[in-house]
């Protein structure tokens, strides 16, 4: 069993499943094709989910499995990616404790993210018995979610859980540090620039969020009731939608973080510099082109990491820093200050994963004192010296 790219007469490719005689398997074959042009995924997605079946069948084959009904068995598989190198012998022996392991944790969840979409396939075209979705996942009804988890249109639905899947250790985030977050500010040639680095470092945003900004989504009066929003304190929406620059806020759902007065400070100085770029005035985004053709065009996601790569080379960093690397940044700080963690969640944007997380929405004073917490007596200082 192998994977193997197969070229359309159109010129398209996708990835299929080939068993040792060179045929392709058939529903594994429908299976990638209708992943590839029905539901439109790219061709390295085909090549890592025929890579992934192809192991899972040849492990049905080497232990003498049915693999319409191996799903039961979805454990033993699970050892079996762990323990077994790609060109392993035939035997589906697994070497006893203290071997060493050949796929990692996340690779494993990846394979079976893949064997549990070509087995659902199977259901869904008979292929396989409808039982054995119930190996492979979990299912529970959405009622039995607490009302506030359930949407306003509460009624009855299923969600399914993945069964097996295995804890994926935590890697350490690549996270900018403080030092190198002043020398960035120091570097800065406008107010513009400035105001990037705040919003990247001091409210976590992302980069595409960042060039995504409208001006109406700043609100940076103590009072925003006029602009029709209840938010109390200055604030910043990070909203999902389409862009002409190509900035896209990842986060699925829109959310507001609050924001301190170094930003404040910052779009203030910002606004009266962009005033005197008369091509930026009927611009809607909040950051535009101010220096360089052409001139009031939204600036763009790339822009913005050219930026701070721009600013870390100038101010003789030793290593390549990313807006997400502030980002980071902001968001391990807010830990190492004490954060708890659904007020990180709620600051970085980031979506309620498992069921088993509290449906809480912090209070929104509590998230500006996580905020306020994160003192930098460096940026103040630096601030303080324009
Ligand atoms: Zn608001």
């Amino acid at each position: 069993m192998r994977a193997f790219v197969v070229k359309m007469p159109s010129g398209s490719r996708y990835w299929t499943v080939l068993d040792e005689s060179m045929d392709a398997v058939p529903v594994a074959d429908k299976f990638l094709r209708e992943l590839r042009f029905g539901r439109d995924r790219a061709e390295s997605t085909t090549k890592t989910y025929a890579g992934a079946v192809a192991l899972y069948l040849r492990w049905c084959s080497r232990t003498d499995r049915d693999w319409t009904t191996a799903a039961s068995d979805i454990g033993l598989f699970m050892t079996w990616l762990k323990y077994t190198p790609i060109h392993a012998g035939s035997s589906g022996v697994v070497p006893g404790p203290g071997a060493a392991t050949v796929r990692g944790e996340r690779r494993i969840n990846r394979v079976l993210v893949a064997v549990r979409g070509f087995l659902s396939f199977a259901v869904a075209t008979n292929e396989a018995p409808e039982w054995i979705l119930g190996q492979l996942y979990e299912l529970a009804d959405t009622r039995d979610l607490p009302i506030e988890a359930q949407g306003e249109d509460a009624r009855l639905s299923y969600r399914m859980r993945a069964r097996h899947r295995l804890h994926e250790p935590d890697s350490p985030v690549d996270r900018a540090s403080d030092e190198e977050i002043v020398t960035l500010f120091r570097e800065c040639r406008s107010a513009r620039d400035r105001l990037i680095v705040l919003l990247l470092a001091r409210a976590g945003l992302r980069r595409g969020a960042v060039a995504g900004l409208r001006r109406s989504d700043v609100h940076l009066s103590v009072d925003n009731g006029l602009l029709g929003c209840l938010i109390e304190g200055p604030h910043v929406h990070v909203v999902r939608r389409e862009n002409s620059n190509g900035a896209w806020a990842k986060s699925r759902h829109s959310y507001a973080v609050p924001v301190d007065f170094l930003l404040v400070q910052a779009y203030d100085r910002y606004v009266a510099e962009r005033q005197e770029c008369p091509a930026a005035a009927s611009s809607d985004f909040l950051l535009v082109n101010l220096f360089r053709p052409p001139v009031g065009a939204p600036m763009t996601p790339d822009a913005i990491g050219e930026l701070i790569e721009r600013l870390a080379v100038r101010g003789g960093l030793r290593r390549r820093i990313t807006p997400h690397m502030l980002r980071h940044g902001f968001g391990s700080t807010l830990a190492d200050t004490g954060a708890t963690l659904d007020e990180i969640q709620h600051l970085m944007g980031h979506k309620h994963h498992s069921s088993a997380q509290p449906y809480l929405h912090p209070d929104p004073a509590r998230l500006r004192a996580a905020v306020s917490r994160v003192a930098s007596p460096r940026l103040l200082a630096e601030d303080g010296a324009r």
